[in-house]
């Protein structure tokens, strides 16, 4: 009998395990169905829904490290891992119009200027850029399209049934509800769908691992100051040498050349995040990225964070501060949504974050220290922070929940945090359906 296979998330994840089920002439039926839209459609505002989610709109550094963009080898060992994520950078070069614009940034030593201070993490990234993205997003699609997967777009999943392997489904314009029967179900729905996961793992009091808060703020300033490390390393990522109190600081995802900070909405609420474009015509000569903390030791981190979030958001949006700097606008030419604050206003800033701010304050500081030409000319929008959804657990040969088989959870859904694992962990699963 034929299988039939619903995959809920057109993602990273949900894409790659696609394409690895078609690749592999998967005889069964394969529907995707997504929220957002087709890659034709999908509008520059859409920054998480529609085709290749939330990684179709980002910045498309495509990450090449086992400890980098959350867990996959814990599941299937590190070199299983790593052959993963290649078959993930080699689908992005697959469908890309010219694959040999793919930068690969390879550092392989710390300079010494960052030293006192700062450890740089050394690993290579593949820089796809986010406009290339776009043309991916197309060629994939119809590729997916022409071997017979289906598409249902703009329409959202609002319960599984996990007993009865069945799916409520509802087309968003105000159209009937469906039900759907499914023999697997790859769960892919990403940062947001991350209220509808831990819906779920709550109505089946579904296990789950332990998680640490991370939180921070989205740094900007103008390129120059930080070129002799980009020279080093494209998506360079700094990080305090020295832990304290299960708290350790990192920056994240850094954007160079024509590089924005992008609005995130997660709950209604407004956090930040960032992304660069490849095409010259955008070139501002900014950097930006995250400087991020993870906490551990947190009673309910979800909870914790969601409501630093909530407290800091202000008329509806983020907040933005800068000793001399105002925000920048977005590669639309939009002012980035963001209040204003001073100096006074940053205090209360501080409370929220109950003490745990002043590490990020050091870590600007120690950053004046290595480039000396920083000084004052830069500003952070506050706040940027990674949900860790509550993680459920799987089993770890094909991620499927421990109490229900048919169900497999993948990428942000699971423990992911990037393109390349949230790719690879769709692979995976789609391999082993297939054996
Ligand atoms: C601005 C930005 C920049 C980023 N830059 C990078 C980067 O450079 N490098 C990197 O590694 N990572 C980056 N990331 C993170 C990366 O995009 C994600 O980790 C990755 O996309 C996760 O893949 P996923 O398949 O799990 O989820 P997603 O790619 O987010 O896809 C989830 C899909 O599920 C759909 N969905 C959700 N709920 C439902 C529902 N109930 N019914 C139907 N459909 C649903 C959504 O519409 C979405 O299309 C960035 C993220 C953002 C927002």
């Amino acid at each position: 009998m034929q299988k039939n296979i619903i995959i809920i998330g057109a993602g990273v994840a949900g894409v790659n395990a696609a394409t690895k089920l078609v690749d592999n002439q998967f005889d069964g039926k394969i529907t995707i169905i997504d929220m957002g839209k087709n890659p034709y459609e999908r509008k520059y505002s859409e920054v998480m829904e529609g085709f290749l989610g939330a990684g179709g709109w980002s910045d498309g550094k495509l990450t090449y490290h086992t400890s980098i963009g959350g867990q996959l080898a814990k599941y299937c060992g590190e070199e299983k891992a790593m052959e993963l994520m290649d078959q993930v950078i080699e689908n992005f070069k697959r469908f890309h119009p010219k694959p040999e614009a793919v930068q690969c940034s390879n550092p392989i030593e710390e300079p010494n200027f960052i030293k006192p201070y700062f450890g740089l993490r050394l690993f290579p990234v593949w820089h796809v850029g986010t406009d290339y993205l776009h043309e991916i997003g197309k060629n994939w699609y119809n590729f997916l399209i022409e071997n017979g997967v289906e598409f249902l777009w703009e329409t959202k999943v609002e319960d599984i049934d996990f007993n009865t392997n069945t799916l409520r489904a509802k087309m968003l314009d105000g159209g009937e509800e469906t039900i759907m029967l499914y023999d697997e179900l790859i769960f892919g729905v990403g940062k947001s769908g991350i209220d509808f996961g831990k819906q779920l793992a709550e109505k089946y009091k579904l296990p789950t691992e332990p998680k640490s808060v991370q939180i921070g703020v989205r740094f900007e300033a103008p390129q120059e100051h930080f070129q002799k490390l980009i020279d080093v390393s494209y998506d360079f990522k700094l990080y305090r040498k020295f832990e304290d109190k299960g708290v350790s600081l990192r920056s994240f995802c850094t954007n160079n050349n024509a590089a924005y900070v992008a609005v995130e909405e997660t709950y209604g609420d407004h956090s930040y995040n960032g992304h660069a474009k490849k095409d010259e015509a955008y070139r501002n000569n900014m950097t930006n990225f995250g400087i991020l903390m993870e906490i551990n030791g947190i009673d309910k981190p979800f909870d914790w964070s969601r409501n630093i979030v909530q407290s800091i958001n202000k008329e509806g949006t983020g907040l933005y501060y800068s000793p001399t700097r105002k925000p920048s606008t977005t590669s639309e030419g939009v002012d980035v949504s963001a209040i204003q604050i001073n100096e006074d206003e940053l205090k209360q800033v501080r409370e929220e974050f109950s003490g745990y701010f002043k590490y990020i304050d050091d870590f600007i500081e120690d950053m004046k220290k290595i480039f000396p030409t920083l000084k004052d000319d830069w500003g952070i929008y506050i706040p940027e922070v990674k949900y860790l959804s509550p993680e459920p657990l799987v089993n770890y040969n094909n991620l499927s929940l421990t109490k229900y088989e048919q169900v497999h959870f993948v990428g942000d859904a699971l423990s992911a945090r990037g393109i390349t694992v949230s790719g690879a962990q769709g692979i995976y699963v789609a391999e082993e359906l297939i054996s």
